[in-house]
């Protein structure tokens, strides 16, 4: 069983077909939120995750924001553009299948949080204190987030109590085992580490492994499409410097 991972997917059309056609043959997709919000393909990118029938698929931040769900208040005034361009987006077919989606889940023994076990829709995994702290949220040896745009990992090993928090590199492949894992494959629409390529990951159910994948994409082709959508320029330019 080869499971798809995707998250963040943030809007981006063309990310995402590069994603679909360079992972090759797989048996399930699971989406970890964040379908919409920020990039200019909305509709599109809530259409595709039905058609490939992702499942499970999480609710995000920017989803839930999109749908009016949750106060934007606090989001920086960028974002707050983007999601209300978004919200003009929308028909009632992708806001049926957005307000259908939980922030949290577990599958096959996994869990999945968009955010995090502990605050499922807004926390911010970033460091090995955080995450030590996450580890008693959740009981499954595997747990996978997305939110923060950055492909990472925490392992918390069985004789230890403080986990340790690092960067997972493209092409990198963890083994499930003994350690527990919290796995954030990155971000396909908006990478944040400095790294514009799309990021993913292949679940091997059988093998027991997680591998990390970065794809480029046309990035240009998205800027265009979010200029003549008036999306905001700072989240025009950043996907290309993937932060
Ligand atoms: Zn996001």
């Amino acid at each position: 069983m080869r499971i798809l991972l995707v998250s963040d997917i943030h809007a981006n059309q063309t990310a995402l077909e590069d994603v679909l056609a360079d992972a090759g043959s797989f048996d399930a997709v699971w989406n970890l939120g964040d379908a919409v919000g920020y990039g200019p393909d909305p509709v599109w990118c809530v259409n595709r995750l039905v058609e490939i029938g992702a499942q499970p698929s999480l609710a995000g931040n920017h989803d839930l924001a999109c749908l009016g769900e949750i106060d934007i208040s606090d989001f920086n005034p960028v974002a707050q553009i983007a999601t209300h361009w978004t919200a003009s987006q929308l028909g009632e077919c992708e806001r049926r299948y957005l307000r259908g989606l939980p922030p949290m889940t577990v599958v096959d023994g996994i869990t999945l949080a968009h955010a995090s076990p502990r605050a499922p829709v807004w926390e911010y995994v970033t460091d090995a204190t955080v995450a030590t702290e996450v580890f008693g949220h959740f009981t499954t040896q595997l747990c996978l987030v997305g939110h923060t745009h950055v492909a990472s990992y925490a392992v918390l090993h069985p004789d230890s109590k403080r986990a340790e928090f690092l960067r997972l590199e493209a092409n990198q492949r963890l083994t499930l085992g003994a350690d527990r894992l919290i796995v954030n494959p990155g971000s396909v629409g908006q990478p944040r580490d400095h790294d514009p390529r799309a990021a993913f990951a292949l679940l091997d159910l059988n093998a027991g492994t997680i591998t990390a994948r970065r794809v480029s994409y046309d990035v240009a082709a998205v800027q265009a499409r979010m200029r003549a959508a008036g999306l905001p320029r700072p989240l025009i330019s950043r996907i290309a410097a993937g932060r």
